[in-house]
């Protein structure tokens, strides 16, 4: 249509990419992260235990760290980092898992990612945009009937929805309540995952009161970027993508979520891409990601990219990628999706993930639409690969000794960007979130747990009010004030 061939045309803003560029370079040097590779082969085990000490005093590692960390295969010392790597977990966010859920908003998009299911060229996918009675429906089943208070919304990249859309889909999912048990089920916070944006419409994303702002880079290396993203398509511009975060931060959004797409170019390259990022946001406006993801590539409808792809990450490099970022990143949230089978997030949890998502839905209006189906629908972007239940997810970290925090109080009191980055690489954040935690895990019980869940999750409950008088004497009145009100049926 015209709309769409003239939203192709859209003009980048060019002085909005110049704006933060050093040089003519972007911040992303292929060649030498190509030899940091090279350069960090055999490390000696000292050297190693010296870099995961620096994990562990939550800072920061450089390039040649990260790289060195990558290249051992010494199994004893990757089980030294991969217990560094849960021990950093516990110390900066304790232990606990903030779960949500996607919302997939529109799949129309005028870019084409070889890889995506949404791309322009592919015919053969149903396009839908919800309507505003289509987002309160599927709201009131996420929040109403599972009980979720987080949700990333997701849009393709199409004039249909437009800044004015995302704004409007952004308010109308804020404003659901519906009835639940004792209390009200409301979605506190919506992250947002979308293209790249200019300063002006990231202002109005800040102005309806975004979380998260996420985008991810799908790969740091050049000449695959421009491979898999064709030219004449405003995906086709990498600086236009690589430099979104700088303008989140000059519209006011300062939680950056970055991620890479993993299967399209060498998994290490990537890692170091993801910290690259990371020093460049630490250096540009003093705060690193919010949230790192690192989805995996996963077969997508009529997409015969991935048949040739070569480059799917093994279990086990897998493992160390998110390994290595967790010691690189020491205090960033680490998302690991639905994408990803039970078996393989069970495996990979104790590794220092800090949010997954459950009883995901990807087909747009799958939520209020049981028809839809999860599997094999024509309307979403891939096939997931975990289909259990919040209820079930929560059940079984239960099980095992981890409380699901549903507090999103951090970012309504104003605790974003620098103010939680440094609360977080303090340990602070930890012991100050443990008590909204159990009192936000409460009000979940309470309003939407089936008894067996309630009942797995009571030893924890336990657990942490005894933590808490033990390291928090000062705040246990206030708090077990705060709980029996919750027990009283008060929320939120
Ligand atoms: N259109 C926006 C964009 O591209 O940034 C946001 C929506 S897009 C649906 C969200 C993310 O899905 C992309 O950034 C990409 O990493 C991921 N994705 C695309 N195709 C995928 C596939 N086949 N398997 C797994 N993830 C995929
Ligand atoms: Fe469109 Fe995003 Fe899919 Fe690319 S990844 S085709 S931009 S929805």
């Amino acid at each position: 249509s015209v709309k769409t061939d003239s939203w192709k045309q859209r003009k980048i803003h060019l002085d909005e990419i110049e704006r933060y560029m050093q040089s003519d370079r972007d911040f992303i040097d292929d060649a030498a992260l190509t030899r940091a590779i090279a350069a960090n082969r055999n490390p000696d085990s000292l050297r190693i235990r010296e870099i995961i000490a620096k994990s562990l005093a939550i800072e920061t590692l450089n390039i040649d760290e990260a790289a060195a960390l990558l290249n051992v295969s010494d199994p004893e010392l990757l089980d030294e980092m991969e217990a560094a790597a849960g021990q950093i977990k516990r110390k900066v966010y304790d232990n606990r898992i903030v779960t949500f859920a996607p919302l997939y908003l529109s799949n129309y998009c005028v870019n084409n990612c070889r890889y995506c299911g949404f791309r322009l060229e592919n015919k053969k996918i149903r396009r839908m945009t919800l309507s505003m009675d289509e987002i309160r429906r599927e709201t009131e089943v996420l929040c109403g009937d599972i009980g979720h208070k987080r949700l990333i919304v997701v849009y393709g990249e199409h004039p249909v929805s437009d800044i004015d859309y995302m704004v409007e889909s952004i308010r109308t999912i804020y404003d659901v309540a519906v009835p639940a048990r004792q209390g009200i089920g409301r979605i506190r916070r919506v992250n947002v995952n979308a293209a790249p944006l200019c300063v002006e419409d990231l202002k109005r994303l800040h102005a309806v009161g975004i979380g998260t702002f996420q985008v991810f880079q799908e790969t740091y290396h050049h000449a695959t970027y421009a491979r898999l993203h064709p030219a004449d398509t405003i995906k086709g511009n990498y600086r236009w993508r690589l430099y979104c975060m700088h303008r989140a931060f000059d519209a006011g959004v300062d939680d950056f979520g970055i991620g890479a797409l993993f299967g399209l170019a060498d998994w290490r390259f990537e890692v170091l891409g993801l910290l690259a990022h990371t020093h460049e946001l630490e250096r540009a406006v003093g705060i690193g990601p919010h949230t790192i993801s690192f989805p995996r590539l996963e077969p997508a409808k009529n997409t015969p990219f991935l048949q040739d792809s070569r480059l799917r990450v093994a279990e086990a490099d897998f493992r160390k990628a998110v390994t290595v970022l967790r010691l690189a990143v020491p205090y960033t949230g680490m998302i690991l999706t639905a994408r990803e089978s039970a078996e393989t997030r069970r495996a990979l949890l104790p590794l220092g993930i800090t949010q997954v998502d459950a009883s995901s839905r990807i087909g747009v209006g799958a939520y209020a639409n049981p028809a839809v189906d999860n599997s094999q629908d024509n309307r979403q972007q891939f096939v997931l690969g975990d289909l259990r239940s919040l209820e079930e997810v929560i059940r079984e970290l239960a099980e095992e000794g981890t409380i699901t925090s549903f507090c999103t109080a951090g970012y309504r009191c104003g605790r974003t960007g620098k103010r939680i980055m440094d609360l977080l690489r303090s340990g602070k954040e930890g012991k100050f979130c443990k008590l909204n935690a159990v009192l936000t895990f409460r009000e979940w019980l309470d309003d939407f747990a089936a008894p067996e869940t309630a009942s797995a999750a009571e030893p924890v409950i336990q657990k942490e009010i005894k933590e808490i008088e033990q390291e928090q004497p000062g705040m246990v009145k206030t708090f077990k004030e705060y709980y029996r009100r919750i027990a009283d049926g008060e929320r939120d």
